[in-house]
C-alpha cells in the first residue's frame, strides 16, 4: 500500500510499505477514506517528537471501511463504516474505566502515528478495535466524520468543558484554525449568548464569516 512515511526530522515521503495485518485478537484494520494531518504532524515532521521513529506512517485521525477484525473484536465488524479514535483505550485500565483515554495504562493512548503506524496510508491497523472505533451513520458525509476522530472533541473537552462555558458565557476563541472553529460551534451548543469570535485573517484577502470580529480590521491584500 502507499502511505506518508517519516524518515527523520524534516524528510517525509510518500512511500510503498507493507499492508497492514491483524497483530493481536483485538485489532482492526481499516481501509482509510479521509484522514487529516494533526499540528501534531508538523512537530514530529520537525523532529520535536524524538519518540516517533523514522519508518512509522504519520497521522492518527481517520475514517474508513472495516477490512479485517480480529478473533476478540465484538463491537465492528468487516464491511462497517467507521471513525478511528485519534486516542486508543484499552477499555480496561483504571484509566479507561474513568473515561481518561489518553492515559490509557494498557497499551492505548496516543499510539497511532506516534508508536505504530498511523492513518496517512490506504490501510491502518487499529488496536483495541471495540473500543478506539465508532460506527459512522450513513448520515454523516466522510468530511464531516473525520472531524470527529479529533478536531471537535479536542476543541469541546480541551476547550468548552475544561473552560466551564456554561449557560449566558461570552467566548473568546482565538486562532480560527479548524480547532478554534469547532470550538466556537460546540460553545455555541453550551451557552445561549453564543460569543463572538476574533478572526485572523488565515490568508491575506480573506474574509470573515458572518458575526466575526477580524483582527486586524481588514485583513492585508494577497
Ligand atoms: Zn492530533
Ligand atoms: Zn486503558
Amino acid at each position: 500500500m502507499r502511505a506518508l512515511v517519516y524518515h527523520g526530522p524534516g524528510q517525509i515521503s510518500w512511500d510503498t510499505v507493507a499492508d497492514p495485518a491483524i497483530e493481536e485478537p483485538t485489532d482492526a484494520v481499516v481501509r482509510v477514506d479521509a484522514t487529516t494531518l494533526c499540528g501534531t504532524d508538523l512537530h514530529i515532521r520537525r523532529g520535536e517528537l524524538p519518540e516517533v521513529k523514522p519508518g512509522t506512517v504519520l497521522s492518527h485521525e481517520a475514517v474508513g471501511e472495516v477490512a479485517e477484525v480480529g478473533r476478540e473484536v465484538h463491537s465492528t465488524t468487516v464491511g462497517d463504516q467507521v471513525i478511528v479514535s485519534s486516542i486508543s483505550a484499552c477499555g480496561r485500565c483504571q484509566f479507561c474505566r474513568d473515561s481518561m483515554f489518553g492515559q490509557c495504562h494498557g497499551g492505548g493512548g496516543w499510539i497511532l502515528g506516534n508508536l505504530i503506524n498511523g492513518t496517512q496510508a490506504e490501510f491502518v491497523r487499529v488496536p483495541f478495535a471495540d473500543y478506539s472505533t465508532r460506527r459512522r451513520p450513513g448520515t454523516l458525509a466522510l468530511e464531516d466524520a473525520v472531524l470527529l476522530a479529533e478536531v471537535l472533541p479536542t476543541a469541546y473537552e480541551v476547550g468548552v468543558r475544561n473552560g466551564h462555558v456554561g449557560p449566558g458565557d461570552t467566548v473568546v476563541v482565538v486562532g480560527a484554525g479548524p480547532v478554534g472553529l469547532a470550538a466556537v460551534m460546540t460553545a455555541r451548543g453550551s451557552t445561549r449568548h453564543a460569543g463572538s469570535s476574533l478572526w485572523t485573517c488565515p490568508t491575506p484577502g480573506s474574509k470573515p464569516p458572518p458575526g466575526w470580529v477580524p483582527t486586524p480590521p481588514n485583513c492585508p491584500d494577497g
